[in-house]
């Protein structure tokens, strides 16, 4: 990456509201494109049906995570939904060893920290068709109950308004098509 000599893999950013599709749109990126490892946040959210210890979150309890923070282990981190989530130094120490471009998927203002530390990364923000097709998609995948819907439904707005200071948006309206779209955003980054 150009301006920061020391990193010499790509970062690229994936954002949205939850449910909009970020994961789902993120795997598809990690299976095009093998250059690119997925960069494995901490959280203290519990974990979901399906995630595994390592693979999708480190996931630790809140006095580990804080006493982290105190002992800067985190490039960024964010209290989100009341949990907190942080990307890992070592992460970004492992694709410089590995040579690897990573891939991120964190929250707005943890895509716009980053840029600010690396301003080659490239952030990508998908936004869904509509608000009430972002509920209806949360509700389909069964993972929040009403409160913490509620809770992801309230930042929304938030997110989408930081996302405008993102390089691309991509509106996930039919999943292929999006895919298309980003894949073709990322593989510009990646070859130029
Ligand atoms: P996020 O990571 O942004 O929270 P997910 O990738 O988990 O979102 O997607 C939320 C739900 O919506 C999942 O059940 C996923 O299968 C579904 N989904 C993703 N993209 C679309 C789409 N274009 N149309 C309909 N459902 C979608
Ligand atoms: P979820 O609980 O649905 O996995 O994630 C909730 C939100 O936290 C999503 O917007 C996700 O992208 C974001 N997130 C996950 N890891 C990180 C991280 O390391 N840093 C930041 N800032 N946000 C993260």
């Amino acid at each position: 990456m150009p301006e920061n000599p020391t990193l010499p893999g790509r970062l690229v950013v994936i954002s949205a509201p939850s449910g909009a599709g970020k994961t789902t749109i993120a795997r598809a990126m990690l299976e095009r494109f093998p250059s690119l490892s997925f960069s494995v946040s901490a959280t203290t959210r519990s974990r979901r049906a399906g995630e595994v210890e390592g693979r999708d979150y480190v996931f630790l309890s809140k006095p580990e995570f804080q006493r982290r923070i105190d002992v800067r282990e985190f490039v960024e981190w964010e209290e989100i939904y009341g949990n907190y989530y942080g990307t890992l130094k070592a992460e970004i120490d492992r694709a410089v060893r590995e040579r690897r471009d990573l891939l991120f998927d964190i929250d707005v203002k943890g895509g716009l920290s980053i840029k600010r530390q690396y301003p080659g990364a490239l952030l990508i923000f998908i936004r869904p068709p509509t608000i009430d097709a972002l509920r209806q998609r949360l509700q389909a995948r069964k993972t929040e109950d009403a409160s913490t819907l509620a809770r992801r439904m309230e930042r929304v707005g938030m997110e989408i308004e930081l996302g405008l200071s993102y390089d691309h948006t991509c509106i996930n309206d039919d999943l292929d098509r999006a895919v298309a779209e980003v894949q073709q955003i990322v593989k510009s980054y990646l070859t130029t």
